[in-house]
């Protein structure tokens, strides 16, 4: 097992005066009896002002992407450092979202996944199969392609800083969730790459959180199974008592 993480990624929504209404609200009712990690991953526009919110208590502030050079001419991008400047310590990579819409390969978001553990950014890099795949026969080959190309040539050491989200594209913002017995058969697979790549040791050290339509109904059961360390909310973390129900479970 590792560390208990729940991550709440807003996507594309809140305006300013809406997160910080949000966050307020989440801070209020976050108990932390259980000694999770929370991580809120707002827009870039609104980390800085939340992070003023955050920053003293137990709630983290994590990034929804960046870019892998340090600065420079790519205008609309975002670096690494420029996010820890504003109080970041957690990055979501490779969500299927950025690999569906903007066309992040396992190669670029390897590159990513690699500046962000040099700058001390903890990514949350998300892997998971389309219904299509699923319906081929074809998770265990998915997976094992995200996993081995988009943390390749990592050492072990910095294995041990990354967080994984299995996410299966076809639970996202569906309403469909995995049975928790259908994902933590998958986390299973995920830690015996894991094993392959490193050790028993290292890969029993790394969080590997369940994401795709949870909600305060389903989160408990899920997030009892041998494997899943957490959960990357989407939708249900939008709203300050859904995503309170979750993280107080
Ligand atoms: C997500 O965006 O990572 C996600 C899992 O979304 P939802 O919870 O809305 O399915």
């Amino acid at each position: 097992m590792g560390k208990m993480i729940i991550a709440g990624n807003w996507k594309m929504n809140k305006d300013l005066d809406e997160a910080v209404q949000l966050v307020e609200k989440l801070k209020k009712g976050f108990k932390n009896k259980n000694k999770v990690e929370v991580v809120i991953c707002p827009s870039f526009t609104n980390l800085s002002s939340v992070n003023e919110i955050v920053k003293d208590s137990d709630i983290k502030l994590g990034a929804q992407n960046m870019y892998t050079e340090e600065k420079g001419a790519y205008t609309g991008e975002i670096s690494a450092s420029m996010l820890k400047s504003v109080g970041c310590k957690y990055v979501i990579i490779g969500h299927s979202e950025r690999r569906q819409y903007f066309n992040e390969s396992n190669q670029f978001l390897n590159n990513k996944v690699k500046v962000a553990i040099e700058n001390n950014l903890t990514p949350i890099y998300c892997v998971g199969e389309t219904l299509e795949q699923r319906e081929a026969g074809k998770v265990e080959k998915v997976i094992k392609e995200q996993v081995s190309e988009g943390l390749k040539d990592i050492s072990a050491d910095d294995l041990k800083k990354i967080v994984i989200a299995y996410e299966p594209v076809w639970a996202i913002g569906t309403g469909k969730t995995a049975t928790p017995q259908q994902a933590n058969d998958v986390h299973v697979y995920i830690r015996k790459l894991l094993v392959s790549m490193t050790s028993e040791a290292v890969a029993e050290q790394i969080s590997i959180l369940y994401g795709g339509s949870v909600t305060p109904e389903t989160s408990n059961e899920l997030m009892g199974k041998s494997d899943i360390d957490g959960a990357l909310v989407g939708g249900a973390s939008l709203k300050a008592d859904s995503f309170a129900d979750i993280i107080n479970y």
